[in-house]
């Protein structure tokens, strides 16, 4: 018999309604049903209590990443020493020795599983992960690590053309692109939307809509002045039933704490009577269209006070969330980047043509649904990703509302058909899925140190030479010292090196400061105890067990 290959994920936990969670469980689900694997999920964002919920739902191994209520103020206080606790490298390391995984694989965001490089059970097994390239060109740092990945998948077609390009052959890359899929029996166009939306706004409308978080890098502003320059338009044409019946949808939320200040925006714009909100009671959860307002207002289904946007913890059911895209007749996807962005691929299940910024993985998606791509008036850099960043064309989104719009009904309709067959083709979990699976075998795992092998050494009597340039100092420790030379080619050590050689290092709050070699003796200082703390645990297995909160 084969022995099945075990496989472990950190990810937003399989019961989260987020992209990344929504993604994990679609994905695992159809990993697990191949048979081929054994695996479990660092599931974060999950505490004890509702990993015993998820448990009774999936097959698969849970170990849950946050706090549980019962957990000690101690052991809540170190979760939220440093964010990325929360992202699951507090936990990480204890959960490879005692789940011992042949294969560890994440699809989040750079910074999200940045910590995995340096973990001290690296060469026990491989890494493959699926980047979210957003943007181009990527950071030096973020390409340094692809490179000490196993391998690396490419989320869209955009992604792989764009490694490609800046790394070369440098790293080892999937030649078949994953993509997303989209649940065409959950997604799906209403009976009949005329209806629909007659019942949802109490009249005859023609909607223009976008499911996006209020964050930065979603254009709000430029949609709200490109809507209001499309309705200034109708008017001055005298098309005032058209006026009328237009209304901007933006499903979003709010308060953020970098978000964008909606009322000030609808103000500026004149959109306050022509633009409509989600909300959600946070007590009975019932979900509610309406204008904008700031402060919660009472439910009228339970009568209780407390009815708004929603934002991250305060989120509305799937069911709900298919109804509102249902009530779309033309979907927007401004922005000035996108790995994939999830809800194009959603409006079109729905069978609502998208339009959306010709930039990043936008402009594949948006090609391979035949909508409408947005022109790019200029790239920009941005100063904190060091990236470009598209700026979209305000005129151009003005007159793709227009000219769709001005479509006859039977011409809306055979896009809306053509729409959903296109997602179908194009975006299937089965389709995602077989790609990961033929990835994640084809990853040759004999050369990974074993598991149950003697503890790795170290040494910590070696005297560090004096006289020692950065580089030199490093390369030392980590081969005589702590005998894992591997750990000087990580993206956080090169750029430890690199800081020391020049004698300072920015910090984005407090500006320049002076950095020493002491920096790098205190950091590998670190890395020692801790690799001898791990190694002990890795061989005292039985010890892990009672120290590990897991549901297999
Ligand atoms: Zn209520």
């Amino acid at each position: 018999m084969i022995n099945k290959r075990r496989l472990l994920i950190a990810n937003d936990a399989s019961s989260l309604g987020t992209g990344y969670g929504v993604y994990g469980r679609e994905l695992l689900t159809r990993l697990y049903n191949t048979g081929k694997y054994e695996i479990a999920e660092l599931s974060c964002y999950l505490s004890s209590e509702g990993a015993e919920e998820l448990k009774k739902q999936v097959p698969w191994t849970i170990y849950p990443n946050a706090p549980s209520v019962t957990d000690s103020d101690e052991i809540k206080q170190a979760y939220h020493k440093t964010q990325i606790n929360a992202f699951g490298s507090w936990r990480f390391d204890y959960v490879c020795a005692h789940f011992r995984p042949d294969i560890v694989f994440d699809m989040r965001d750079y910074w999200m599983y940045a910590y995995q490089e340096t973990c001290v059970f690296r060469k026990h097994y491989k890494w493959v992960v699926m980047p979210t390239v957003d943007s181009a060109p990527q950071k030096g740092e973020w390409i340094s690590t692809f490179q000490n990945m196993d391998l690396v998948i490419p989320y869209t077609d955009w992604a792989r053309r764009t490694l490609k390009a800046q790394c070369k052959n440098s790293i080892n890359m999937f030649p078949s692109i994953v993509n997303a899929g989209v649940d065409l029996d959950v997604f799906k166009p209403p009976e009949n939307k005329k209806q629909l939306q007659a019942e949802l706004f109490g009249r005859e409308v023609e909607v223009t809509g976008c499911v996006m978080r209020n964050q930065k890098r979603k254009l709000i502003p430029d949609i709200l002045k490109s809507y209001r320059a499309y309705l200034d338009k109708l008017l001055e044409e005298g098309k005032t039933e058209k006026f009328e019946k237009s209304i901007l949808y933006i499903h979003t939320t709010f308060p953020e704490a970098s978000g964008w200040n909606l009322p000030a925006l609808l103000l500026e714009h004149n959109m306050i009577d022509k633009t409509y909100f989600t909300n959600i009671c946070p007590h009975c959860h019932s979900v509610r269209i309406t204008k904008f307002h700031e402060q919660p207002v009472t439910c009228k289904t339970c009568n209780k006070i407390g009815t708004m946007l929603p934002n991250a913890g305060r989120t509305i059911p799937t069911k709900n969330l298919v109804t509102i895209y249902q009530a779309f007749d033309l979907f927007l996807q401004v922005a000035i980047c996108e790995g994939f962005g999830m809800p194009q691929a959603e409006a079109a299940a729905c069978g609502i043509p998208i339009a959306a910024t010709d930039y990043s993985a936008m402009s594949e998606i948006v090609a391979n649904l035949e909508g409408y791509p947005i022109r790019v008036a200029a790239l920009f850099r941005e100063l904190e990703t060091e990236a470009n960043r598209a700026n979209p064309d305000g005129q151009a989104i003005t007159q793709i509302i227009y000219n769709y719009f001005a479509l006859p009904e039977e011409e809306r309709q055979e896009k809306s058909k053509r729409t959903r067959a296109l997602c179908g083709q194009h975006y299937s979990w089965d389709a995602c899925a077989e790609v990961w699976d033929r990835a994640l075998s084809s990853v040759d795992i004999s050369s990974n140190v074993p598991w149950d092998s003697p503890r790795s050494p170290y040494d910590s009597s070696v005297p560090i030479p004096t006289d020692l340039s950065p580089q030199e100092l490093i390369n030392f420790i980590t081969k005589e010292i702590i005998k894992e030379p591997w750990l000087a080619e990580t993206a956080g050590i090169k750029s430890m090196v690199k800081d020391c050689s020049n004698g300072y290092v920015i910090d984005r709050n407090h500006g320049a400061r002076g950095v020493g070699m002491e920096s790098i003796i205190k950091t590998l200082e670190k890395l020692l105890n801790h690799k001898a703390n791990m190694e002990e645990l890795r061989v005292n297995h039985q010890e892990l067990d009672k120290m590990v909160s897991y549901y297999a």
